[in-house]
């Protein structure tokens, strides 16, 4: 199947066709296709990956949609149960919004792309009446096991006309890092005005623009996700649907992301002037930024390749951790497959036993690093390093070692 030519010429949020392309990766496989081992005789579906920045709205993009029903399909085998850190950052998201928002028995808590019931959980736990929206059937019945009320389905304007119908308005609607995901940009943002309360407010999770271009941070850039925000490009999307950003909070996770709070009144607190502000004076909202990004992604993949041909060249063995979706991309950039990894583990048993797509790497659990105790760790999910070395410290213990790829390849 080929992505939508028509579509793709135009801004996913305004519309306009000044589209400047600045960063092209080439045909990639999808991130998150993780090859299932009957499968390998097949080919992996390749689609291209080209970046775009908006001259009207400042958007930053990718021009091709790959049609949801490919990208998730029902094996799909992401559970965000699965990383430790990202329920200590859900936990403390849930405490804070039933404090700020007062929330109580009568209240509604709606998150869209709801995965297993991960952050929903903690508002249950606290008697606060919960619905989770998300498409994926097999975290959607886990989460329903665990007594989260779930809609499988895709969220937009028309379920949240449904849904606002039957009364089923919201107090605190959750969108954590599915915003990019969505083809329908501006129905999924309608549909989130539809469906809040006048009194409600969306918080929305994202990555920010900046991190990823500051950083380096290509390997974050693939089918999924579509768009690249920043808080220009966020608010004036919002706004165009009557929902105003009235307060922006950093967040660590994922390399540098937003949390987002819009409401249907506008009352800007100094975070957003101050985000703003500083987004003009470094050039955010100007291609010129985003101009010699792909000389720089260029870079690290040669520095990439160096460090590890160098170590390879000495008969190092070494092994890849996460079979993330950022992993799949910085392998088929890169080039770097079986010739220099023996493997790739990860915790996700649903992972494990499958093929990184493209280079078809092997995934396999984590305890084989102890097991065969290579002499180097290459992390993929780099944004969770942290969590990895303090998981693995008896590898390294034993003399094992780590690398990780951005902002610059490293061994540390
Ligand atoms: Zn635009």
């Amino acid at each position: 199947m080929q992505p939508d030519e028509e579509s793709a010429a135009r801004c996913r949020s305004c519309g306009g066709d000044d589209l400047a392309v600045f960063l092209s990766l080439g045909d990639m496989p999808l991130a998150d296709g993780f090859i299932a081992p009957q499968k390998l005789a097949d080919n992996d579906p390749r689609f291209p990956l080209d970046v775009a920045f908006c001259r009207d709205c400042t958007l930053v993009q990718i021009l091709e949609t790959v049609p949801p029903e490919q990208l998730f399909d029902a094996d799909y085998p992401y559970f965000s149960s699965v990383s430790e850190q990202l329920l200590h950052h859900s936990q403390g998201n849930v405490n804070d919004r039933i404090d700020d928002r007062h929330l109580g028995r009568k209240s509604l808590v709606v998150e869209l792309a709801s995965n297993d019931g991960y952050l929903l959980q903690f508002y249950a736990a606290r008697d606060i009446p919960v619905l989770g929206i998300d498409p994926a059937p097999g975290p959607v019945a886990v989460a329903r096991d665990k007594g989260i009320d779930t809609i499988l389905a895709f969220f937009g304007r028309d379920l949240a006309k449904d849904l606002a119908a039957k009364g089923r308005k919201a107090d605190v609607i959750h969108a954590n890092n599915v915003l990019a995901h969505v083809a329908d940009t501006n129905g999924f943002v309608e549909g989130i005005a539809t469906m809040l309360k006048n009194s409600g407010v969306a918080v929305i999770e994202c990555p920010h623009v900046k991190a990823l271009i500051d950083h380096g941070e290509f390997d974050t850039i693939y089918h999924e996700h579509l768009c690249y925000f920043s808080v220009t490009a966020v608010d004036k999307l919002f706004r165009r649907h009557g929902l105003y950003l009235n307060r922006v909070e950093p967040l660590s996770v994922h390399g540098g992301s937003l949390r987002l709070f819009f409401e249907k009144h506008e009352n800007p607190g100094a975070s957003v002037r101050e985000y703003l502000a500083s987004e003009h004076a470094e050039g955010v909202d100007r291609f010129d930024y985003y101009e010699n990004f792909s000389a720089r992604v260029r870079a690290i993949r040669e520095e990439l390749t160096q460090l590890l041909s160098d170590l390879k060249s000495r008969n190092a063995r070494i092994v890849g951790y996460g079979a993330a979706a950022k992993g799949t991309i910085m392998l088929n950039y890169t080039g770097i497959g079986r010739e220099t990894l023996d493997f790739v583990v990860d915790r996700n048993t649903h992972k494990q036993g499958r093929y990184i797509p493209g280079v078809r790497l092997p995934i396999e659990p984590p305890e084989r690093i102890l097991q065969t105790q290579p002499d180097y760790v290459l992390i993929l999910p780099w944004n969770f390093k942290d969590e990895i070395m303090s998981q693995q410290a008896e590898y390294r213990r034993r003399g094992g070692r780590f690398i990780v790829p951005v902002p610059h390849p490293a061994i540390l």
